[in-house]
């Protein structure tokens, strides 16, 4: 532990947890950190697999990547996975991140080295275990969840308010007493929030270890800014703890599409020429982590098809060989229409491109945030976490998007092929499609304007650096 006086320079170490969703947005935060010359020094800490990735988002920037290493052989978990984006089921989840406490003492270690002294460090709510490394070097710990402010507020209220437990059917509607305009149901929250909390439940546990543990940290780094959800945050602030700090949304700013030298993949020249064409593309992802199952993907399929939109649909590997298994035939049937493309893309520059006019997502927090900055409207499909929480908010509360319809009306049920080419021509040629990418463009607007100097975000920002480092 060094002495350290207020007049050294600011370093500040970041520790995302191991997905892509968690990390992009805190490398993002490095990239403004920096930039700004809040920081002068920023470390970010992860793993050995996750490296290359981690090292190549911060190429051109002076922040350091560092990595930790990963347990290795342990029980239940496969060997060589330190992402949960390659775990192969997101049952797995919960013991990947309690896998990750196995990394404290080498964390430590690293934080004993590190010079200057750290000022404070913004580690995942995940990685719980982190609060206590940093309070043994005297590091205040802020906390990254990734989630809006209207996703934490309605699942705080949600629980305090005790309607997630009991017996009410999971597709019940009910209201909470802290906001009576919105109609919820059990099934727009995690599925474990509704299970008795006494019950020997890997993810209870986990949620517990992570709330506790954010309770005691000196504040919470949230990927929003404060005109887009201001009653959801004065909620939090109001009946929640710690203080959330609105410094998003944490996205590149500059167009990615006029970067010199020009992106030459064979998605970005099929965009191009979409372009050219003056064609309108809907762009099709559900994210890093989301499991299809084969029969759903197959209807995925078919409502693309039968759509008659253009559109750029991203799978991942897993994906692509259940529709090579349930229908052989579907790239041949949209060839020049569809493209289907089974790689790692620049996600934030295909929504900056101007023939995107819409995207079909799971509403992933950060899909949510770069297809809003990019004033694209969304058709929402959410399938897992708090996305079905993020999918009301664009569709309900914001007025961005869509939501596809279920078979049964239900918040997770079945998507058939058909509802699902209904609900894209509405998105990319209806009225309701219309109004909802006029709300994106202001939206967009909002968003850049908060990043801006002197924006709300700006100034969370650096009041954030400024209290939390004060105490040094
Ligand atoms: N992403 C990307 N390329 C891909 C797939 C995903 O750049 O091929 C990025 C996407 O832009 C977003 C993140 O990965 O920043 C996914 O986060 P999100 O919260 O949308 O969903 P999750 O993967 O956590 O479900
Ligand atoms: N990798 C791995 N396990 C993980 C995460 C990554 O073995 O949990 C490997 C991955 O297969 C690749 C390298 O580490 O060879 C870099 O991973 P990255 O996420 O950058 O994959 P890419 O962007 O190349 O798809």
């Amino acid at each position: 532990m060094g002495s350290t006086t207020s007049d050294d320079p600011v370093h500040i170490v970041l520790f995302p947890f191991m997905s892509k969703g968690h990390t992009i947005p805190i490398l993002h935060l490095a990239r403004f950190l920096l930039r700004r010359r809040l920081a002068a020094a920023v470390t970010v800490f992860t793993t050995p697999s996750n490296l290359p990735f981690v090292s190549r988002h911060l190429a051109g920037t002076p922040a350091s990547a560092v990595s930790v290493p990963f347990p290795e052989d342990v029980p239940g978990l496969p060997s060589g996975v330190e992402s949960t984006d390659a775990l192969p089921s997101m049952s797995l989840f919960p013991a990947f991140a309690k896998a990750t406490a196995l990394m404290q003492p080498s964390l430590e270690a690293e934080l004993q080295r590190l010079q200057p002294r750290p000022a404070f460090m913004v580690s995942d709510g995940f990685l719980w275990w982190t609060l206590e490394s940093a309070s043994k070097f005297g590091i205040p710990r802020l906390v990254f969840f990734g989630m809006s402010n209207y996703a934490m507020a309605l699942s705080h209220a949600a629980t305090v308010e005790n309607h997630l437990h009991g017996p009410t059917a999971e597709d019940e509607p009910f209201t909470l007493n802290a906001f009576p305009r919105i109609k919820l149901t059990k099934n727009d929250f995690e599925r474990h929030h509704s299970q008795p909390w006494t019950e020997e439940n890997p993810q209870l546990e986990l949620l517990l270890k992570a709330v506790v543990a954010t309770q005691k940290s000196n504040g919470l780094v949230v990927n929003s800014f404060q005109e887009l959800e201001p009653t959801f945050l004065d909620y939090w602030n109001r009946e929640s703890e710690p203080k959330a700090w609105c410094v998003g949304p944490l996205v590149p700013l500059e167009d990615p599409v006029a970067r010199d030298p020009p992106l030459r993949t064979t998605w970005a020249e099929w965009l191009d020429r979409k372009r050219a064409g003056g064609e309108r593309v809907l762009y099709a992802a559900f994210g890093s982590q989301a499991e299809i199952p084969a029969a759903q993907l197959r209807e995925v399929a078919l409502g693309l098809e039968t759509s008659g939109v253009s559109f750029l649909w991203v799978i991942k590997r897993k994906e692509s060989e259940i529709l090579a298994d349930v229908d052989s035939g579907f790239e041949d049937r949209v060839s020049g229409r569809g493209m289907v493309v089974r790689e790692w893309v620049d996600q934030r520059a295909i929504l900056m491109y101007e023939s995107v006019q819409g995207f079909l997502s799971h509403c992933g927090w950060n899909s949510v945030l770069e297809s809003v900055c990019a004033g694209v409207p969304i058709l929402a499909w959410p399938m897992m976490a708090e996305q079905p929480l993020n999918a009301r908010m664009v569709a309900e509360e914001i007025g961005v998007g869509l939501r596809v319809e279920t078979a049964d009306g239900t918040v997770r049920g079945f998507v058939k092929g058909e509802g699902l080419a209904k609900a894209v021509r509405e998105l990319m040629e209806g009225e309701r499609g219309e109004a909802a990418r006029k709300k994106a463009k202001a939206v967009a607007e909002a968003a850049r304007k908060a990043v801006e100097e002197g924006g709300s975000s700006w100034t969370a920002l650096g009041t954030l650096v400024e209290e939390v480092s004060g105490g040094r």
